[in-house]
């Protein structure tokens, strides 16, 4: 649990840390948020967090609640102050609190809340372990591009693969595309050895982890395609495994009822979570 959580300008004890309740978070869904890593007390991929922070910002009309650097700032300093080597920060603005009414106010001063937690560092076999995911249909807005707190979707279908003793929900379209997790971006590794995830587009999330590892993987001469994939496609697929900032890259060794490959994580995905894991520890040194 934080100790000390950043409330619209002051630190303060965690238990003491509130929002008004006609603040538009709360009521409307009216805000965006972050989850970043912290490796060995550094911040991962901060600027590409900050950038979707800043796309999230934009899409709602919302205006940076504090200056870009100063939430630099504001973030180091909970994170000393949580004492956080290894975990995680959340960000999350709002458009701040107004009498209730659907427009945008006339005026309001946006909300801002920072807390960071920490978390133990994972070895890699634990980061390595297999998971099972459950297919569900993605019954998300049309918007999912934008990191909104409006996560009343993914929470119950979070709900529902933790119902069925699974990791994750994929989600899937009307069309039968696999679009990404509850709370992860999806792929899978194809009987022709290929390397899928979907492309971007506003059915999913652009998560900062797919985007570094297919930076990594880039380097490495891997080659990938980021392209639709059926559920269909991801049940006959050798591997399939599934990243964010908190799984990591996370395994999935049986998709519904159907094992995928031999039922172990695959030779790819060992591979990529390597790569992943070696390179946050060479964000914050040992
Ligand atoms: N998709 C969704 C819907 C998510 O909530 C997340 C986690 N924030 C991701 C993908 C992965 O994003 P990231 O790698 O930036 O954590």
């Amino acid at each position: 649990m934080p100790k000390v959580t950043y409330v619209n300008g002051r630190y303060l004890p965690h238990g003491q840390a509130v929002v008004h309740v006609e603040d538009r978070g709360f009521q409307f869904a009216d805000g965006v948020y972050e989850v970043i890593a912290v490796a060995n007390g550094t911040i991962v991929d901060e600027e590409a967090h900050l950038d979707r922070f800043d796309r999230s910002l934009s899409e709602l009309r919302l205006d940076w609640p504090v200056y870009r650097r100063a939430l630099g700032f504001i973030m180091r300093e909970i994170i000393r102050r949580n004492t956080v080597r290894h975990g995680s920060i959340y960000l999350q603005a709002t458009r701040g609190s107004a009498p209730r009414n659907h427009p945008f106010p006339d005026f309001s001063l946006p909300s801002l809340i920072v807390t960071a937690k920490s978390a133990k560092k994972l070895s890699y076999e634990a980061a390595l372990e297999k998971n099972s995911v459950i297919s569900q249909p993605d019954i998300r807005w049309r918007r999912c591009d934008i990191k909104s707190v409006s996560l009343l979707p993914n929470v119950l279908l979070k709900q529902a693969a933790v119902e069925a003793d699974a990791a994750e929900s994929w989600l899937i379209d009307d069309r039968g595309i696999v679009t990404e997790g509850t709370a992860s971006n999806a792929w899978i590794v194809t009987d022709q050895d290929e390397l899928i995830t979907r492309h971007l587009d506003s059915s999913i999330l652009a998560g900062i982890t797919r985007q570094a590892i297919l930076k990594l993987i880039s380097q490495e001469g891997i080659s990938f395609l980021e392209r639709e994939f059926t559920l269909e496609e991801a049940k006959q697929a050798k591997e399939a495994f599934f990243t964010s900032t908190t799984a990591l890259v996370k395994p999935a060794v049986k998709i519904d009822e159907v094992i995928i490959g031999d039922g172990q994580p695959g030779p790819l995905t060992r591979k990529i979570l390597t790569y992943y894991m070696d390179y946050m520890d060479n964000i914050g040194g040992q």
